[in-house]
């Protein structure tokens, strides 16, 4: 058991506190303790909040790939560090045990190294959710590139915009991808992103599916002869506590991208911290972690927060519904996993197929289960609880962002008392507070504000790459002196908090302040209703009024939709008010949603307004058609 590892609530309390007493002091303590440094710091923090200046472990000296394989290989060469779960179940998975990782980073850090790629350099990772994929990314931060990780699923321009902004000078890619029944033609649309990327010099190309690609001469090389003929002998480089690790390009639910800079020491230590303590790993556990590793999801809790603590990890390359719905839980089975962390939408969707694909496995081996991306309604927390976690495992609802680095508040597996649709208790470190439209701080409980963060922590970024002035406005100019989020919470009378939605997305009705995520949960409370988004419309009289997108489920679909709407608002009426009635109900197949999942709000508040003109940066959404759908079936 690492030395970090909290068992109580007293415990929690005293680290809780501890933390906000002397922050400088619980980080050192957390730092110099459990990993292994080439030098140690100056100074634990050092910080300027009104100008977005952040350095966390001044002048230390520290490779992250060192404390995620190398420290682990005297004890625990043989432990499987990472399971590879294919798209296909009737491909075999495999186990890659610490030694064999070991060899096989230190190898592809070489081939990095011989194609001219050095400290510094920005790497663009274009892979599937195959092993290649791991081990690419961390032998970019063995030797010092920067590596952007771009989630597979991107269009040709989305590819470029990111890989323009960061100047990357090698693409890392595959013949092509496998996701559920279909195969995607990954090195093709880098093909086609290229055509605009003067930056890179070389694709690097990894065989997956086989598919008959072009190699384009004198820039694209197949990956697998160059790692056999590497060495599989590599020093680490010596990196500064304040080198860049990678930079990750935030999902785009609210606006362009930002691409967010992650420093290595402070990364390390606040990964490795949370990663332990939020889903209480103990050793020989699985962990798995169904975000890919394009997200920061997939970052902090299937790469680095997991390996820092010598886990073991799944990497599962396919999707909940392929061959069928019950995949999820037959994976969970196959491998005995005991942590399990995804998403809300795809518990949502999980939720609205037969109960039969879940309840077809025992899931015995769950310990804990895990939220994150957006807020968890209470039907789907509920759903999850029972027939997932069988009532035993607890929920840990993490809220945090690809700023934040890693999880900022969420339970404490048995050990915070969970409470469906709170995250509960900021995590040590952590000074969250609620600020007021005046920009004060609120101080008393069962209140909703802008979630504020007022301290650093390690984790945090510290900068938009290349528009660092951009990275002080978003995030520390609307509450000077404070980390802004950007989103908002309640407080509830003892203290913990519910995420109530973006705060750019609160809705004012008749003076009234109404987040989106408790409406939308009691909309999906309904039985006929399986997923809802709410957006505010100009209304003469209350300033703004409510418009509701609603997908039923199979037995809604049958109904009356005249009577399911006035249902649906007697349900809110009763749940919430009748202040926050929808004004509007439009029936819809689907919602507009981002690559990772999100609602994409500030569409369908476009077509609420009835204005079709200019949808923003479209080029992270999943599923353009739905939105012409939605368009054409407007009230
Ligand atoms: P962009 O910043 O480009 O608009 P994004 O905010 O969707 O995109 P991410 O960093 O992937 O990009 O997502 C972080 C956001 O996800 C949070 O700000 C919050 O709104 C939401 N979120 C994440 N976890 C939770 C949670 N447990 N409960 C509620 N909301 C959550
Ligand atoms: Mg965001």
């Amino acid at each position: 058991m690492s030395r970090y590892k909290i068992s109580n609530f007293e415990e929690y309390f005293k680290e809780y506190k501890k933390s906000i007493k002397d922050p400088k002091k619980f980080w050192d303590k957390i730092a110099s303790e459990n990993f292994t440094w080439y030098q140690e710091w100056d100074k634990v923090v050092d910080f300027n909040m009104a100008e977005a200046e952040i350095k966390w472990f001044v002048d230390a000296k520290v490779n992250i790939t060192k404390n995620c394989i190398d420290r682990h290989l005297a004890k625990k060469g043989d432990k499987t560090a990472i399971i590879f779960e294919p798209n296909n179940p009737d491909e075999a998975s495999q186990s890659i045990t610490y030694n064999e990782l070991h060899q096989r980073v230190s190898k592809m850090a070489n081939v990095l190294l011989s194609q001219g790629i050095q400290k510094g350099d920005r790497v663009c990772i274009y892979l599937p959710m195959i092993p290649e994929l791991a081990i690419t990314t961390l032998a970019c931060a063995r030797i010092g590139a920067i590596h952007s990780v771009v989630f597979a699923g991107f269009s040709a321009s989305a590819v470029a915009a990111r890989i323009n902004d960061s100047e990357c000078k090698m693409v890392i890619t595959s013949d092509g991808g496998y996701r559920g029944n279909k195969t995607i033609d990954l090195k093709g649309i880098v093909d086609e992103a290229l055509v605009n990327c003067p930056s890179v010099e070389t694709v690097l190309v990894a065989q997956r599916t086989n598919t008959d690609i072009q190699m384009k001469e004198g820039r694209d090389l197949w990956l697998a002869p160059l790692v056999e003929k590497a060495s599989d002998n590599n020093a680490a480089e010596i990196m500064d506590a304040e080198d860049p690790l990678f930079i990750l390009y935030t999902s785009g639910s609210t606006g362009k991208p930002k691409g967010m800079v992650h420093t290595t020491a402070g990364y390390m230590v606040y990964t490795a911290y949370t990663f332990q303590n939020v889903f209480n790993y103990e050793e020989n556990d699985v962990f798995w972690c169904t975000a890919d590793i394009g997200w920061i999801t997939g970052h902090s809790y299937i790469l680095y927060g997991p390996l820092l603590n010598g886990a073991t990890t799944v990497i599962f390359e396919g999707v909940p519904s392929y061959p069928d719905f019950s995949r999820f839980w037959e994976v969970i089975e196959k491998h005995k996993v005991n942590q399990f962390y995804t998403a809300p939408t795809a518990i949502r969707a999980l939720a609205k197929e037969s109960l039969d694909y879940v309840q077809k496995y025992p899931l015995s081996s769950l310990k804990v289960i895990g939220s994150v991306g957006e807020p968890i309604n209470e039907e789907a927390w509920h759903w999850y609880n029972d027939h997932v976690g069988g009532k035993r495992c607890p929920v840990v609802d993490t809220w945090w962002q690809t700023e934040t680095g890693g999880i900022l508040i969420s339970p404490i597996p048995f050990i915070t008392p969970t409470k469906p649709t709170y995250a509960t208790l900021p995590l040590p470190g952590i000074q969250a507070v609620l600020m007021d439209e005046k920009r004060n701080e609120i101080e008393d409980n069962q209140v909703v504000g802008s979630l504020c963060i007022k301290y650093p922590w390690p984790g945090i970024a510290r900068t938009i790459w290349g528009d660092h002035k951009r990275y002080k406005e978003t995030y520390f100019s609307t509450f000077p002196g404070k980390y802004f989020s950007g989103d908002g919470a309640l407080r509830d009378e003892v203290g913990y908090y519910r995420i109530t939605g973006r705060v750019d997305d609160v809705i004012i009705v008749s003076g009234h302040n109404l987040g989106t995520a408790p409406i939308e949960d009691a909309i999906n409370e309904h039985p006929a209703v399986a997923e809802s988004a709410i957006v505010g419309f100009p209304h003469d009289i209350k300033g703004n009024a409510l418009y509701g997108f609603v997908i039923l489920k199979e037995t809604g679909e049958k109904r009356d939709k005249a009577n399911l709407a006035k249902e649906i608002n007697q349900h809110i009426a009763d749940h919430i008010g009748p202040i926050a009635k929808l004004d509007k109900i439009q029936f819809v197949s689907g919602l507009p949603k981002t690559r990772s999942g999100k609602i994409m709000r500030r569409i369908l508040r476009k077509i609420a307004e009835g204005d079709f003109s200019n949808f923003g940066d479209t080029t992270t959404l999943l599923n353009p058609e739905i939105v012409e759908e939605i368009k054409n079936g407007k009230l």
